[in-house]
């Protein structure tokens, strides 16, 4: 989709720091980072929430939970929490689906 923000960074359109990036997806820290580690896991293929992804590519969306679970070993992150906001409710604010990685001290529990 031309004019979603996250196409455009799979794109490289818009400039990101990419941690990593293979045919199908694009990891990259979050410009306003809310712990010492937070990137987000990106498909390159636009879907617009997690409803859409699960029901249009569940096999996809299976292999980017794997990558969050490969990348934060290969990187020796011992333990991380995952975020996936779906819909307004939910707080998403990009509509181009994102699994959030947050890691580091301080992270707060709740
Ligand atoms: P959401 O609220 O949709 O789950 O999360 C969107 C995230 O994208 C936010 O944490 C926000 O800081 C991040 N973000 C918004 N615009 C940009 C951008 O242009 N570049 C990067 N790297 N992150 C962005
Ligand atoms: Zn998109």
């Amino acid at each position: 989709m031309s004019d979603c923000l996250f196409c455009q960074i799979a794109d490289k359109r818009i400039p990101a720091d990419v941690i990593y990036e293979d045919s199908d997806f694009v990891i990259f820290k979050d410009i306003y980072p809310k712990a010492d580690i937070h990137w987000l896991v990106i498909p390159k293929q636009h879907y617009q929430d997690l409803n859409d992804m699960a029901t249009q590519n569940s096999e996809l969306l299976g292999r980017m939970m794997q990558l969050v679970a490969k990348i934060t070993q290969d990187k020796k992150i011992g333990g991380y929490r995952t975020i996936l906001n779906t819909g307004k409710e939910g707080g998403q604010e990009i509509f181009h689906i994102h699994t959030h990685i947050l890691a580091g001290r301080n992270l707060p529990v709740f």
